[in-house]
Formats: C-alpha cells, structure tokens, sequence
C-alpha cells in the first residue's frame, strides 16, 4: 500500500480492532455496547500473536468499544517495535450516532488516540463512516484540512475516508482537493456475498490510492456461526448466507476459509481487515489466506461450486446505511 507516498509492504491479511478481536468487544458496532469482562493482557498477548504470525497492519477507532479497542490494542504495540507495523486509527464517530468531523475534535480526537495507543505517530488516520455526516461538507472543509496539516508535520503518514455506500466514498473524493485523501477503506463490498468493490478496487487503485477491503466475512454473514443479531442484511441475504455456509460444511469446508480466498483474489486491494474474535481465529485466517496462495483443492473446487449456487442470486444485496442526504 502507498502511504504518505512511499510504499508501505501491509500484509493482505490484517486485524481489525472493532471486532475486537484481541480487544473485547464481539463486533465492529457495539450497539448496545456489550462489553466482555476485559483482560488487557490476554489482549495485548494476541496482537503479539497475530504480528508474530505476520500479521503487520492493525486498524482501530476510538468508536470501537469506547476507545477499549485503543487502549488493548496500545498494550499489545508496546512490546513491538514501532517500525515494524502499519497502524490506523479513525476521527469522526465516537458513538452509534455520535459523530464530529469539526476541526476541534478532529485535531483532539488525533492526539487522544495516539496517547491511548502508545504511539507519536499514526500510518493512516480515517474519517469514519462519513456517510453518518451531518455535513458531508465538514469531513471535507474540516477534517481533512486538519488531517493534512497533521500529515505535513510528520504525526500523521496517510489520511483515509471509511464507509459503507460506495457513492458516498466517491462523493467525498470528489470533493476532496487533489492529494488530500490517500486511502480508502471500504467493508462488506469485497466479499463472497457482494463483489461489486470489484471495479471500483481498480479504479481508485490506478488513481493511487491505498484501498482497504475491511469485513471480507461482511460481518460474520460468511461465518459458520452466522452474523450477530444486530447485523443489518435483509432476511433473505441472511437466510441465502446460512444455505451457503450449511453448503460449504456439507463439502468438508469452512465458509469463511472459503470466503477469504474469494476476497483475497480481489484486485486493486492492498489489504484486507478481516476480525478476529480469539487467537484461534487469528491463527485459522492466516492459514485460510496462506491456502489461498495455492490452487484450490478438489473439496474446496465442490464447496466453491455449490456456495455459488447458493448466493449467485443473492450477490450485491446491500442495506441502508447512513443519513439519505448523503446517499
Ligand atoms: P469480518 O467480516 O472479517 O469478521 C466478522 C466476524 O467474523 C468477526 O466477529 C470475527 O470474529 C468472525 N470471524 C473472523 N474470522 C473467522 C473465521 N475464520 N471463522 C469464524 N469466524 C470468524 O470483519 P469485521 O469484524 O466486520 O471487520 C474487520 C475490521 O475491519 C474491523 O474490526 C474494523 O477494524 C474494520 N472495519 C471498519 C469499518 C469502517 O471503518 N467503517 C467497517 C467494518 C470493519
């Protein structure tokens, strides 16, 4: 991935902090928060796990379990060396609807991070689901202005925009001055269930931007267990994902390892933020993206087969997010 002009090796796999894996909370959303009892150790001990493992890039907010996520995750990047991993961290949302992209908290929000985090400064800073911005115009007008002052003074190497409405991500690039957004992260648009990043990936990639596939298991739809009950697929997208991993399981493989091969062959992606709920999981997404690196094997060719039956019909559903003006 390019970040702040100069090319930075991200592992294709990464970890994601909303999910929390490591860091406690079951989700990106925590809507109702729904905190875990919280060991910060074992936390911490599993981001030296997933590096070890070659996990190189760790992505986080402070929405993410309340700013929990920062500081579990700040424990585990303590015991590394600073130059031996790529980290992110987002501006603009801080609750369920609690968002602010003004200048003041953008500029605050920065410093609170890098001080939960243990850090002096940050690989790629995001605005968070603009799509939720009273003012699209303010992400723009504001944030990102703070972002770039932040990035001339050497705190900040890259500045990102997040979402879930691909329009929206557009809508802000647009507007956004040449050279003011150097990442995008997209989630739940590159995955088995809905490929339709796909073109856009190679559009933003030739234009030079960092892109980041985030939920390649669109949030736990493309998981044996099945999605958490806030999860927000229509009925018959959840119905057609829990035929396709009942598929996969009748074929002797795991829907997710599935699904991750499927994500990983994406174009124009420099990596994929996939959770990671335990170290377990950790360890079955690094062997599920090493797989991936050779041909498929004849069960996986079947289960292959009979999932693409399943979801076929399925593929690309999407679901409202965001305030309709930024539609
Ligand atoms: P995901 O879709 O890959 O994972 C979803 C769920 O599946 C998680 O609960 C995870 O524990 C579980 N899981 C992962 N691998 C599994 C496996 N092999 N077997 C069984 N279950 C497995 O990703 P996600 O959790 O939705 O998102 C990953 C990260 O991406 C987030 O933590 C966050 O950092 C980032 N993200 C950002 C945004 C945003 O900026 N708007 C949105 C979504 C995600």
């Amino acid at each position: 991935m390019v970040v702040g002009g100069e090319r930075v090796w991200t592992s294709a796999c990464a970890c994601g902090g909303g999910c929390v894996p490591l860091f406690f909370f079951d989700h990106t959303f925590p809507t109702p928060p729904h905190p875990k009892p919280v060991d910060p150790d074992a936390g911490a001990d599993a981001v030296v796990a997933a590096h070890a493992a070659g996990i190189n890039f760790f992505d986080t907010s402070p929405f993410y379990g309340a700013t929990k996520s920062e500081t579990v995750l700040g424990g585990g990047l303590r015991r590394l060396r600073r130059d031996d991993y790529v980290l992110a961290t987002k501006v603009g949302r801080y609750g369920a609807d609690e968002f602010d992209f003004s200048r003041a908290r953008v500029a605050a929000s920065v410093v609170d991070s890098m001080r939960r985090l243990g850090v002096d400064r940050l690989d790629v800073v995001h605005c968070h689901d603009v799509e939720f911005a009273a003012d699209l115009g303010a992400v723009v007008t504001e944030a990102l202005p703070v972002l770039a002052d932040l990035k001339r003074q050497g705190v900040v190497r890259a500045v990102g925009v997040t979402g879930y409405p691909l329009p929206t991500l557009q809508r802000v690039l647009d507007a956004a001055p040449a050279g003011s957004v150097d990442v995008v992260l997209s989630y739940c648009h590159g995955c088995l269930a809905d490929r339709s990043l796909a073109p856009v990936a190679k559009k933003w990639a030739a234009a030079g931007l960092g892109v980041i596939n985030a939920s390649p298991l669109s949030m736990g739809l493309l998981t044996a267990r099945g999605p958490p009950d806030w999860h927000p697929a229509p009925p018959h997208l959840k119905a057609a994902c829990a035929r396709a991993a009942a598929a996969a399981a009748a074929a002797g493989v795991d829907i997710s390892a599935l699904a991750l091969r499927d994500s990983l062959a994406l174009d124009g992606v420099a990596s994929h933020l996939v959770g990671c709920g335990s170290t377990a999981i950790v360890a079955a997404n690094v062997d599920a993206a090493l797989a991936a690196l050779r041909p498929p094997s004849e069960a996986e060719a079947a289960a292959a087969a009979a999932v693409e039956g399943v979801l076929a019909p399925v593929r690309g559903t999407t679901w409202p997010s965001g305030l309709p003006q930024n539609a």
